[in-house]
């Protein structure tokens, strides 16, 4: 076999182990409440995130989730220099979540179940020094990539866990696979699927959460326009989205 062939069968093999995990639910929501519910989070966060991004939460008076890598702050990342501690303090005195990514932000598929989790276990101590409280204990997969073992093996660690699959969360539900919409720029139809998502929720009902990297007037493949972003959470809005962080989204869920 040439490396070719070898690097297809690589490929492949793992689109397979992809789909099956996705289509196996470890621990499903039993109910999502009716309604549209909407949150809007940013992964690792480029510090973009934090000035352009919370301007335009702050123009709709809405919170946001901010899924942190603590390995990966103040340092230069693909969309943009990564923010640093002080910016998290500040976002979590303004009422945002401050939420997991693991330390090192390793594709955890590649990794054991006890290197998983002790990398969570130092994000969590990170953000715990910074915070001087307890971050969130929700959790985004770096690069939304997971396993059935690890989905299982993080149960007792996590409340959900985020993928990057497409859709609106509903009944039965896997919370240690959350669906989610990805606003990057390198999807060319990033805008109408959110759209399309956007109003499939609407119409029935459910939690879709929304997620991107950095904001900014010319985004990298992985972020947004402000102006785009802003277009995203007024439909929504228009169309009856209550929008809260995943944590107040689960507290909600959870209560009913
Ligand atoms: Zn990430």
């Amino acid at each position: 076999m040439t490396d070719d062939e070898q690097a297809r069968r690589g490929s492949l093999s793992r689109r397979v182990a992809r789909r099956l995990t996705g289509m196996v639910r470890v621990a499903p929501v039993l109910r999502i409440s009716p309604g549209f519910r909407l949150t809007i989070a940013f992964d690792d966060c480029p510090d973009s995130a934090c000035t352009r991004g919370v301007e335009v939460l702050d123009t709709h008076g809405i919170r946001g989730t901010f899924y942190i890598a603590t390995g990966l702050l103040g340092q230069a990342g693909v969309s943009g220099p990564i923010t640093a501690a002080p910016r998290l303090r500040e976002l979590a005195r303004n009422g945002h979540e401050i939420a997991l990514h693991t330390h090192m932000h390793k594709d955890l598929t590649r990794v054991s179940i006890a290197e998983a989790i002790e990398d969570l276990s130092i994000n969590i101590k990170f953000l715990q020094d910074i915070l001087g409280q307890e971050p969130s204990p929700h959790f985004a997969y770096p690069f939304g990539e997971t396993t059935l073992s690890l989905k299982r093996a993080l149960i007792p660690h996590v409340t959900t866990a985020r993928g990057v699959r497409g859709g609106v969360n509903r009944d039965f539900s896997d919370r240690m696979q959350l669906f989610a919409c990805d606003l990057g720029s390198h999807r060319p139809d990033f805008m109408a699927t959110a759209q399309r998502l956007i109003h499939h929720a609407a119409d029935s009902g459910g939690w879709l959460v929304l997620f991107t990297h950095d904001v900014s007037e010319s985004p990298s493949p992985y972020g947004i326009s402000p102006q785009a972003l802003s277009r995203l959470v007024k439909k929504a809005r228009d169309l009856g989205a209550v929008s809260n962080t995943v944590h107040d989204v689960w507290a909600e869920l959870s209560s009913n």
